[in-house]
C-alpha cells in the first residue's frame, strides 16, 4: 500500500484524461499536508461527458435489467476486492480511521451495488389492463436519460454509490462529480468500473461546484440531477436546474432531534449518543446531535454522556484504537470551533466534555457535550457538522415533541423510552425522513433514506430511489 499511485485522471467517454481545468489540492486532513493536486475538468471536458453519457444512452437502456444487473455484481465484487485500496484513500483523503473506512464503509458501498442489482429485476407496478372499454393500458418505468450526480465530501465513495447505482440500475447513464476535497475514491471506482460498463455509460469529472457542478446542472442534455450536500447548494442547484426544467433529487443536511425520555435505558442512550453523536467526527446529516432529555433523566445523562464523550479516542487514520478522525478542513474546523464559542459566550450554556481545537497538525476537534442549549440556541437550530451534541432539557412531553419539529430541518430522529406506545405516538408525530426507536444512524438498503422540508426530497436506498430514477410512463392500446 505504501506505493499506492493517487488516482488524478478524469474518466470521460470510457477514457482516463487529464483534467484541464484549475488544479486543486487535496489534502490529508490529519496532517493538513498536501497528498496530490489533482486538476479539475474544464467546461469544455464537462460537455464531453455528457455527451459521451448521452450516447452511452441508447445502448445502455436498451440492456436487460439481467445485463445491468450482471455489471453491478461485478462492480461490487470489484470494490471488494480492492477494499484496501478504496479504504487506504478514503481514510487518507477524508482522515478517517482505516479500520472504520475498511471495516464499515466499504462492504456498505459493496451492498448498495449488489441491493440495486437484484432490485432493478424487481420492480413491479399496476396491473396491465382494460380501464376503458376496448382500450388496454399499461405502465412502464423507464429510465431518464443523462443523470448530472454531484456528492459531498463526509462519505464520498458511499455518496457515489448510493448516487450511482440507483441510477445505473434503472439504465440511466451517469456523470458523477465527486466534491472537490475528495475524489480520490471516485477516481479509484472510475478504474475499477472502467472493464465492466460500456464506454460512456459512468463518466466522472472532478472540481468545485461554481466551475464544474454548475456547468453539468445547466446542460440540455442532463435529463435530471441528484445532488448531496448543504441548503444553500441544493438551493443554487434548483435555480441553476429551473432554466431546463429538469427533475431534480435533493438530499441537504439534517440537525437530527433525538428524545430521551426518563423511562429510557440511559447505558443504552450514553452509549448511542457516544457513537452516533460522534461518528465520523460529527459529519454525518443524520447525527445523533440535538438532544431533548427529560427532566428526571436530564442531569445523568449529562454526566455519564460527558464522561463517555471524553474516552472518545480521536487520532490519525492508523493509530491504535482511534475511534474518530479530524474534520475535514481546517474551514470546517473553525466553523465547529465557532458554533461551541458563540454557545459559551451566551453565559448559560455549558462545555461538559471537550470544547477545544486540538494543538498541533490537522483538523481536529475534541468531542463535545454542550449542556444547558435552549431551543432558540443556534446550536440547537442549525447543523454544526462536526463532533459537538447538544443537550436541553424538557419537561412537558409535548414540548419535546413541538421542539423537534421546530426545525427547518427533516432528515433523521430518534426516539428513546421504553414505552412502546409512546414510542409508536412520537414516531408519528415527528416531521422526519427517519425516526429510530431506542437506536439511531442505522441504515439499510431496503429502506429509503431522504428528508423532509430543507434537508430535501430525494429518497436514497431503497425501491424509492429506483422509482426517483425512472419515470412512470402510461401506455394505452385501442383493441
Ligand atoms: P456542499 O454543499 O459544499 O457540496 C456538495 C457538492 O456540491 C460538492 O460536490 C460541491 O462541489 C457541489 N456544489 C457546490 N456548489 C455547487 C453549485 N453551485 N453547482 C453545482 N454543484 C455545486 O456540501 P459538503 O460541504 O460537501 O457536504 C456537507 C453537506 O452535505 C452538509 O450540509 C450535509 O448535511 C450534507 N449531507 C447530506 C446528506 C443527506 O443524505 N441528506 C448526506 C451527506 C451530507
Amino acid at each position: 500500500m505504501a506505493d499506492l499511485t493517487l488516482p488524478t485522471q478524469l474518466f470521460i467517454d470510457g477514457a482516463f484524461v487529464a483534467g484541464e481545468g484549475e488544479a486543486e489540492r487535496v489534502l490529508n486532513p490529519a496532517t493538513g499536508a498536501l497528498l496530490v493536486e489533482v486538476p479539475e475538468a474544464s467546461v469544455e471536458q464537462v460537455h464531453k461527458a455528457v455527451s459521451a453519457a448521452h450516447r452511452a444512452f441508447d445502448g445502455w437502456r436498451d440492456t436487460t435489467p439481467m445485463e445491468r444487473s450482471r455489471a453491478l455484481l461485478k462492480l461490487a465484487d470489484a470494490i471488494e476486492a480492492e477494499a484496501e485500496t478504496f479504504a487506504r484513500l478514503e481514510s487518507l483523503n477524508c482522515g478517517k480511521p482505516y479500520a472504520r473506512a475498511l471495516g464499515d464503509e466499504i462492504p456498505a458501498v459493496a451492498d448498495v451495488f449488489r441491493f440495486f442489482a437484484g432490485a432493478c429485476r424487481t420492480l413491479t407496478g399496476p396491473l396491465a389492463g382494460e380501464y376503458l372499454a376496448g382500450h388496454t393500458s399499461l405502465i412502464r418505468r423507464d429510465p431518464l436519460g443523462v443523470v448530472g450526480s454531484i456528492a459531498p465530501w463526509n462519505y464520498p465513495l458511499m455518496m457515489a454509490a448510493w448516487k450511482t447505482a440507483p441510477a445505473l440500475a434503472a439504465g440511466n447513464t451517469v456523470v458523477l462529480k465527486p466534491s472537490e476535497q475528495t475524489p480520490l475514491t471516485a477516481l479509484w471506482l472510475a478504474r475499477v468500473a472502467a472493464d465492466i460498463f460500456p464506454k460512456g455509460v459512468l463518466n466522472i469529472v472532478t472540481g468545485r461546484g461554481t466551475s464544474v457542478g454548475q456547468p453539468l446542472v445547466e446542460h440540455p442534455k442532463v435529463a435530471m440531477v441528484s445532488v448531496t450536500g448543504d441548503v444553500s447548494t441544493g438551493r443554487k442547484i434548483l435555480q441553476a436546474a429551473s432554466g431546463t426544467l429538469k427533475r431534480t433529487h435533493l438530499e441537504l443536511g439534517g440537525k437530527a432531534p433525538v428524545i430521551v425520555f426518563d423511562d429510557a435505558d440511559l447505558a443504552a442512550v450514553v452509549e448511542g449518543l457516544r457513537t452516533f453523536g460522534y461518528y465520523n467526527a460529527g459529519q454525518d446529516c443524520t447525527a445523533a446531535c440535538r438532544v431533548y432529555a427529560g427532566a428526571k433523566i436530564h442531569d445523568k445523562l449529562v454526566a455519564d454522556l460527558s464522561s463517555a464523550v471524553r474516552s472518545i479516542k480521536m487520532g490519525t487514520q492508523d493509530e491504535d484504537g482511534v475511534e474518530i478522525g479530524p474534520l475535514i478542513s481546517e474551514r470546517q474546523r473553525n466553523r465547529v470551533a465557532s458554533f461551541v464559542e458563540r454557545a459559551q459566550m451566551t453565559g448559560h450554556m455549558e462545555v461538559t466534555a471537550g470544547g477545544k481545537t486540538r494543538a498541533g497538525s490537522g483538523f481536529f476537534y475534541e468531542p463535545t457535550v454542550v449542556a444547558g442549549a435552549r431551543q432558540e440556541d443556534e446550536i440547537v437550530k442549525r447543523e454544526v457538522f462536526g463532533p459537538v451534541v447538544s443537550v436541553t432539557r424538557f419537561t412537558d412531553p409535548e414540548q419535546a415533541i413541538d421542539w423537534a419539529n421546530d426545525s427547518d430541518y427533516g432528515l433523521a430522529s430518534s426516539v428513546w423510552t421504553q414505552d412502546v406506545g409512546r414510542a409508536m405516538r412520537v414516531a408519528r408525530s415527528l416531521q422526519y425522513g427517519c425516526t429510530w426507536i431506542n437506536t439511531h444512524f442505522m441504515l439499510v438498503n431496503e429502506m429509503p433514506h431522504g428528508g423532509l422540508k430543507s434537508s430535501g426530497y430525494g429518497k436514497d436506498m431503497s425501491l424509492f430511489a429506483l422509482e426517483d430514477y425512472t419515470v412512470a410512463r402510461h401506455v394505452m392500446v385501442k383493441l
